[in-house]
């Protein structure tokens, strides 16, 4: 176990020595090549080997799946969402794109240009890290935070030489992930100036995590009104059914099959009034 000995992947069994490999938290080895599989912002040692597996298997199809939400984009400002926008966080240039309506982001820094995939991030994972130990009160807790219009968790740390003169920004994501606790993106800031680029990306990143829940209560209010129309709808059917001698039964049945649809998003609201409005 010396300085120099080379050690076996517990991916691919390649022998590889001290600085191309990383050792797991369940103390295996991944080598470098293996790494580039999983998310760039996981951290090997929170990451045991059933979750940089788990990494391996899923990344690509979270991409693939990401990709695919802008072309179901309902509007021209969402569908505009999918171009990523560049920031040149000193000399460090990273890209992000966001779809508000999934609640989902990407970040690619092109300190990372040699993994595999574009890793996705999720707004309701966004909060700072904590251990889930199963308590039902936490759980609560943590869907409050998660819903906090008000909170701005994306922040900027300004780091300082002994003059107090500013040298660099990182801009700290917090993710609730238990292989990526913080999303961290730094770079060479110079001068006073040159922290605005990392305000901007942070700013960013909080406002579309707003619009992310305004969609939300926005999508809630649509389906509730949709739901009391299709009361009353189902109401004024059976009593029809009923008075005329028609199957009750059947419009019962309808009604709570469109109430379903309704709570799965298949019932579009331009849609209601011609399916119902008979
Ligand atoms: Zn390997």
């Amino acid at each position: 176990m010396g300085l120099f000995s080379k050690e076996a992947c517990t991916f691919c069994g390649t022998e590889v020595g001290m600085l191309k490999r990383s050792k797991l938290q369940t103390k295996e080895y991944i080598c470098n090549e293996c790494k580039k599989k999983t998310n760039p912002f996981a951290r090997m040692d929170y990451t045991s080997k059933d979750n940089a597996q788990h990494m391996m298997d899923t990344l690509a199809q979270e991409a693939a799946d990401f990709e695919t939400s802008f072309d179901s984009a309902e509007n021209r400002f969402q569908s505009a969402e999918r171009s990523f926008k560049t920031w040149d966080l000193g000399s460090h240039r990273v890209q992000y794109r966001c779809n508000t309506r999934l609640g989902a982001f990407q970040i690619i820094s092109e300190n990372h240009s040699s993994y595999e995939h574009i890793p996705v991030f999720y707004f309701d994972s966004m909060i700072p890290y904590q251990f889930d130990d199963g308590n039902k009160n936490l759980e609560g807790f943590r869907n409050s935070e998660i819903m906090d219009i008000n909170a701005e968790y994306v922040t900027v740390k300004e780091d300082k030489d002994m003059d107090g003169n500013l040298t660099a920004c990182t801009v700290i994501i917090p993710y609730n992930d238990i292989c990526i606790r913080e999303i961290r993106l730094n770079g060479n800031a110079g001068n006073e100036s040159d922290k605005e680029v990392f305000y901007d990306l942070a700013e960013q990143i909080n406002s579309d995590r707003k619009a992310w829940i305004n969609n939300g209560i926005y999508d809630a209010e649509r389906k509730n009104k949709m739901q009391i129309r299709n009361l009353g709808d189902t109401a004024a059917e059976i009593l029809k059914a009923a008075a005329t001698g028609g199957n009750v039964e059947e419009a019962v049945k309808q009604g709570i099959e469109t109430a379903n649809d309704i709570e799965e998003g298949k019932v579009k609201q331009g849609f209601f009034g011609k399916l119902f409005r008979k």
